[in-house]
């Protein structure tokens, strides 16, 4: 079997192919210590042997430079009951906040100060925000930065909100899949919720031109082995030029309170297959990873992912945009936090880049 996984790993990196039963396989194997006859230290080599691909095809692209992006979480208000989520609208603990024009604006300014180059605005679906409204504030950060990327992740809108935002000069869409299998996607939201519906948002991003991103929470309650399979199929075929994958990680005060956190080896194992399948994907590792762990957002890295996005939303709201109980970075200034992330990629052989890190198929459309 050992030898098997071997060649599934060699045929990844060497010609960027896999299918379903290998991945499968693949994972049942480095995965799921229950259905596996590989033994412990076999299984731990095996992953290293795949992280170490992931990390020289990573090497070999970006060198060792880390995209940073600056993250804004402009309005935690949502229209959604996600069960998972801190900001679902039926938790009444969350103190709501909605962060106006000027404020945002005031977040680019200092970002741009700092060295960012690409802005992540991020929300709630928060139906304050308007087509109108927020093309008048993306269309403001694209004008006074117009050498900067922006980036939306608001969630689940129309045709022509889509549209409307990339005639704003918006250039990447984060829009996490979260499952592609349905009864697994059903048991994570409310009825009204529908998996066809967010599929058919990423198409309609996707066919607009965005620099596309989706993902999954590694660990999502009742996700199995074959969900996840599928979740890399998916993921094959919309072939998105970002993918943020972090593991679940339990909020108090939703219904998943009691429920297991994600795996911190199958989010690296998961970034590493990832790597290997699209060697020029912007990967970051993300706040949950270093959540879950101290130095999960080194180990994302080192696993092959290349992009992090540090907060940049005043300090007086960060706390309340909670997503999951003990999120990181909550308490420090943007500067403050930018250098300790700094020395810590510094310690592992990276450095942190102001670039804008567009995904290599749309730096020449800009
Ligand atoms: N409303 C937008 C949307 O639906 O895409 C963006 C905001 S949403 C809070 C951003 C992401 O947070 C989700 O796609 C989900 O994967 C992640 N998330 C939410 N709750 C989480 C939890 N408990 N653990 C880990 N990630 C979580």
């Amino acid at each position: 079997m050992k030898e098997k996984i071997i060649k599934i790993i060699d045929n990844l990196n060497d010609n960027g192919k896999i299918n379903k039963k290998e991945i499968l396989l693949l994972l049942t194997n480095l995965c799921d210590s229950e259905n596996t006859k590989l033994s412990k230290i076999e299984i731990e080599s095996l992953q290293e042997y795949l992280r170490e691909k992931a990390y020289i095809k990573s090497h070999k692209i970006f060198g060792n430079k880390v995209y940073m992006r600056g993250l804004i979480e402009f309005s935690n208000y949502c229209k959604n009951d996600c069960i998972y989520c801190g900001i679902r609208k039926s938790n009444k603990n969350a103190q709501r906040y909605r962060l106006s024009k000027d404020d945002i604006l005031e977040c680019c300014d200092e970002g741009y100060k700092l060295g960012f180059r690409t802005f992540v605005l991020q929300s709630g679906e928060d139906m304050f925000f308007t087509k109108k409204r927020i093309v008048d504030i993306t269309s403001s950060i694209k004008n006074k930065y117009p050498d900067c990327a922006l980036t939306l992740s608001i969630g689940e809108k129309n045709y022509d909100y889509y549209k409307a935002i990339k005639e704003s000069g918006v250039n990447r869409f984060l829009l996490r899949h979260e499952t592609s299998t349905e009864e697994h996607y059903n048991k994570l939201h409310p009825k009204e919720l529908l998996l066809k519906k967010r599929l058919e948002c990423l198409k309609i991003i996707k066919e607009l031109g965005f620099q596309t991103g989706t993902g999954i929470m590694v660990g999502s309650p009742f996700q199995t082995i074959n969900n996840i399979t599928n979740d890399l199929i998916f993921i094959k075929k919309l072939k998105p030029e970002m993918i943020g994958i972090g593991p679940f990680l339990p909020h108090e005060d939703t219904p998943f309170k009691d429920k297991d956190k994600g795996s911190i080896n199958t989010t690296l194992i998961l970034i590493s297959i990832l790597r290997l399948l699209f060697p020029f994907a912007l990967i970051p590792s993300t706040t949950a990873l270093g959540t879950i762990s101290k130095n999960g957002r080194e180990r994302g890295i080192l696993a092959g992912a290349n992009v992090v996005m540090p907060n940049l939303s005043p300090l007086s709201v960060r706390k309340k945009y909670s997503l999951y109980n003990d999120k990181i970075c909550t308490d420090e200034e943007a500067m403050e936090g930018l250098e300790l992330l700094r020395a810590k990629m510094l310690a592992i052989g990276y450095e942190i880049t102001g670039e804008r890190g567009d995904h290599i198929k749309h730096i020449f459309k800009q």
